[in-house]
């Protein structure tokens, strides 16, 4: 009988649960994924769930997006088939523009692609926005790896030396990267990212919708319930919430979407490190060498391109064939691609 391929996988994130489940879907194969605080400890476990191809301030439509889009809904149906529960609230979100040159590239979206339409003064409808339970859709999308017969091991992998029974290794780590030398070659910075979970006045009306301004709203699958977010914090940095500085960056930016932001009750407040790639905002996905992958710098863009990613990942990892990953490589980013 033909030896199964062992894949270990460090991270049960987003990144690292989404080539797990195209490596199991793909071909026989044994994953064990290594998360040194289980399923969704890192900043997967606190994003707020937006999903859309605008992502960013200035609201251009992200590389590669419908790719992206359709690779993410896939992951989801499959966390919704385990879980036989809604793990996505499929409505739309609206995205607000703040000047001239942003409604100008709005406009000129409502043209081009059919997911976006003008609802009103510096208002857009993202159509094809969707807003996750990330906290189900980690869980479900766990399950159904567990169906296909992958594991995880709770533990952290400080050395890669222990995990040399496996053929490959996927480093998926998020902010943990910094602990793999073998990745140092990587240019990517971290930044914190710190979100609010708060409760709802009952005489207080919130947005129809997931909202996106400077910062956003995203409604929960928990009535009564929203997420604010997200600030960007650089220089000395770790994963430790500061509800107050939270707040003080926040409340300003979710004004201008809802006014009444004040009224709200601050139930939690979340924290992550996210890893940016140097020079561009596209993630690295990249064979390192032999028997070694990594896949990360999802930046804000964690829910456009985990399914994505993960997939061409997996498929080289079968394959052996990595040219599908070389547009991707750490020292190159095709810029002409189209999203
Ligand atoms: C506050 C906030 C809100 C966000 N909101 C959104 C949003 O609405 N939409 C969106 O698309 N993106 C959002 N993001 C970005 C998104 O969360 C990230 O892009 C995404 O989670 C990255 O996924 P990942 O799997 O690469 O990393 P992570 O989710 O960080 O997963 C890495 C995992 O690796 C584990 N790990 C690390 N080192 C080791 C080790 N040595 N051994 C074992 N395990 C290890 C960690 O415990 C962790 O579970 C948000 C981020 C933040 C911080």
């Amino acid at each position: 009988m033909l030896k199964k391929m062992r894949v270990a996988i460090i991270g049960a994130g987003f990144s690292g649960l989404s080539v797990a489940w195209h490596l199991l879907s793909l071909a026989p194969c044994q994953v064990v994924i290594f998360d040194s605080k289980g399923v969704g400890g890192g900043a997967s476990g606190v994003a707020a769930g937006l999903l859309h191809p605008y992502v960013g301030e200035e609201g251009k439509r992200s590389l590669l997006a419908s790719e992206g889009m359709a690779a993410a809904k896939q992951l989801v149906a499959a966390a919704e088939s385990v879980m036989r529960i809604k793990v996505a609230n499929r409505e739309g979100i609206i995205r607000h523009v703040v000047n001239q040159e942003q409604n100008r590239l709005f406009l000129s979206h409502c043209e081009k692609f059919k997911d976006v339409k003008s609802i009103g003064e510096r208002l857009f409808f993202i159509e094809s926005g969707m807003t996750l339970d990330c906290p189900n859709y980690l869980k479900g999308l766990f399950q159904a790896i567990a169906a296909k017969g992958g594991q995880l091991v709770t533990q952290e992998i400080v050395d890669l030396q222990s995990l040399k029974e496996f053929d490959h290794i996927i480093i998926a780590a998020g902010g943990g990267i910094g602990k793999f030398a073998e990745l140092e070659a990587l240019r990517y910075s971290l930044t914190k990212g710190q979100a609010l979970t708060c409760k709802v006045p009952e005489s207080t009306l919130l947005p129809e919708k997931s909202s996106i301004c400077k910062g956003y709203l995203a409604l929960s699958h928990e009535k009564g319930i929203c997420h604010l977010g997200s600030t960007y914090e650089r220089g000395e940095i770790d994963a430790t919430p500061n509800t107050a500085l939270a707040k003080n960056t926040l409340f300003p930016k979710i004004a201008l979407i809802f006014p009444e932001v004040e009224k709200l009750e601050i139930l939690k407040c979340s924290a992550a490190l996210r890893v940016i790639r140097k020079g561009h905002y596209f993630p690295i996905a990249a064979k390192v060498r032999d028997g070694l992958w990594v896949l990360t710098a999802l930046g804000s863009r964690g829910l456009l391109y985990h399914g994505f990613l993960g997939k061409i990942l997996a498929e080289a990892v079968i394959t052996g064939d990595d040219t599908a990953l070389s547009f991707l490589s750490p020292t190159r980013v095709n810029l002409s691609l189209s999203g």
